[in-house]
């Protein structure tokens, strides 16, 4: 522990401190794949801090991969930093799993395609679809959740001897931000992940999953990081930090602050902190070496982010956190595409719709666009468009029933098989 701490006390240290802390951001100063000075200042860093792992143990290297979009959108953790870690957890004779389970209706092995992970399975590092079909799973208790008594798991999660999270610093269109603890959604399969959203809770879900299966050491990718609207569709922003350490809270906590809001604000966090998770208190986090100041950068939030698209006034889009991520991205990126193709006062008088909703509000029913299943309880009351999530070009031709043609592009395939 560092000279200024007490018990209560965690250490933010720099590159050039102590390489006995706990906790650090670093800069680093090549951002892209290979940066030496990553591998050098940071890796060392990092090795020091990994020392409880112990030769034998399976580590579990948890990133953000969580949709088919590329590096440079800022959106997926850098497959370089889980090299990195990896490569760490081999030197101290324990075996390195990267494992992930991509957003629901996202084809995890397209993503792991597409970012890269594919060439690190080339080069003999393993890297797992946790939505694979074939993989085992297991009921794990959670005697002490406030949301869920229980929850199934990939065998490989809970039989890991540690858990080592890597998530991407980025706003989320729910809460701030999507970092260490939001990632924890990827360990599971579709079914628990659609859970989280209708009944569970993400927030407080991700609070309860650390109960059970809280990672060792949490390693924010802010190199390419990612403000406006995220979790995948914001613009990419170049931090050139890695924010790291042992509680993730605390880590979490940290890199909001870096990105200029109050941790405390953030669901993910706030439900840690009411849970005893960890400590978000930034008082009592101390920072040695440099300060959050000196690297703060205030990201735009997803609202503000979507208060700037110049949709028509008595335009709606009904989504909240009952609304998978799937459902989220099909509608704002066939909304995208309205924009692109200047058709947005065309969508004047409608309503958007997605994800479980008790009773309909009072509105226009004949300009009612009811997106993916879980609006399907409605369908004779408006157009209705069917899949969990549906494909682009079937919300379009829903859209096209209104009198609204356009042309999206992307047409997903995966779709949530109960
Ligand atoms: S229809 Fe959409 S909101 Fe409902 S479960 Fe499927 S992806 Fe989630």
């Amino acid at each position: 522990m560092h000279a200024c701490c007490n018990d209560d006390c965690l250490c933010i240290q720099f590159a050039g401190c102590s390489p006995d802390a706990e906790n650090f951001i670093l800069p680093v100063d090549e951002f892209h794949f290979g940066g030496l000075y990553f591998e050098a200042e940071c890796g060392s860093l990092l090795s020091h801090a990994l020392h409880e792992i112990k030769a034998g143990d399976t580590v579990l290297i948890k990133p953000n991969i969580c949709a088919t979009w590329p590096q440079e959108s800022g959106a997926v953790t850098d497959p370089f930093v889980c090299k990195v870690i990896a490569d760490i957890v081999r030197e101290r004779g324990a075996k390195p799993i990267i494992g992930e389970s991509s957003a629901i209706g996202f084809d995890t092995e397209e993503a792991i395609r597409l970012n890269g992970y594919d060439k690190l399975r080339e080069d003999g590092y393993e890297v797992v679809d946790l939505k694979d079909k074939g993989l085992e799973t297991v009921k794990v208790p959670i005697p002490q959740g406030k949301s869920m008594k229980e929850v199934i798991l990939p065998k490989i999660v809970v039989d890991a001897d540690a858990i080592i999270d890597v998530p991407k610093m980025k706003t989320h269109d729910q809460t701030i931000a999507t970092l260490g603890l939001k990632n924890l959604k990827g360990y599971m399969p579709d079914t628990y992940k659609r859970k989280f959203h209708h009944s569970i809770g993400v927030f407080q879900g991700c609070a309860d999953l650390c109960l059970i299966a809280k990672p060792a050491f949490s390693v924010v990718d802010g190199i390419l990081a990612m403000e406006g609207l995220g979790p995948v569709m914001g613009q990419p922003v170049e931090m050139g930090l890695i924010i790291a350490g042992k509680d993730l809270v605390a880590v979490d906590a940290v890199t909001v602050a870096v990105m200029g809001h109050e941790p405390m604000d953030d669901g993910c966090v706030r439900a840690a902190v009411d849970t005893g998770i960890g400590i978000a208190d930034l008082k009592k986090i101390e920072v040695v070496g440099e300060t959050i100041d000196n690297v703060r950068r205030r990201f735009k939030l997803a609202e503000e982010a979507l208060a700037e698209v110049a949709f028509p006034e008595d335009f709606q889009i009904l989504m909240d956190e009952r609304t998978c991520t799937g459902c989220k991205l099909t509608v704002m990126e066939v909304f995208m595409d309205v924009e692109k193709q200047n058709k947005l006062g065309e969508a004047a008088g409608m309503t958007i719709i997605a994800g479980k909703m008790d009773k309909l509000p009072d509105i226009d029913k004949s300009k009612m666009l009811l997106v993916g299943a879980c609006t399907a309880k409605f369908r004779k009351e408006g157009v209705f468009v069917e899949g969990c999530p549906p494909n682009n070009r079937d919300v379009c031709a829903g859209l096209a029933e209104l009198d609204l043609d356009v042309d999206s592009g992307v047409a997903r395939v995966d779709t949530l098989e109960e």
